[in-house]
């Protein structure tokens, strides 16, 4: 499952967050995710609670923030919302529309104790 490795590495993230600010306890995890990242809010949420058993992360509350997908159309050379990859350009009805936002799923902040 992809969420699974996603889970996963960002559990990466904290721990080495945790090595470099000495925490103990993270409370609340915002994660970006893009919507065109492919990524399910609900898979993530329930790999991330089960990865981080027994670890310094176990129960922190994962708060997902959806970053609106953006590209640039070649067509137009306009940069357009994007609602899904490989969508014709808004603007102008060209293709391709390069996607060059909303297409990742980062780590933005974390609520330590
Ligand atoms: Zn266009």
């Amino acid at each position: 499952m992809h969420e699974m490795s996603l889970a996963v590495g960002i559990l990466e993230i904290i721990e080495e967050a945790a090595r470099v600010q000495k925490f103990r306890r993270v409370m609340t995890v915002e994660v970006e995710i893009g919507r065109l990242a492919a990524v399910e809010a609900e898979a993530i949420g329930f790999c991330f609670s089960a990865v981080t058993r027994g670890t310094l992360a176990e129960g922190a509350r994962l708060q997902i923030v959806h970053v609106e997908g953006r590209g640039l159309c070649f067509n137009c050379h306009q940069t357009v919302p994007l609602a899904a990859l490989y969508d014709p350009c808004p603007a102008c009805g060209g293709h391709p529309v390069q996607a060059t936002g909303g297409t990742e799923m980062r780590v933005k902040e974390l609520e330590v104790e």
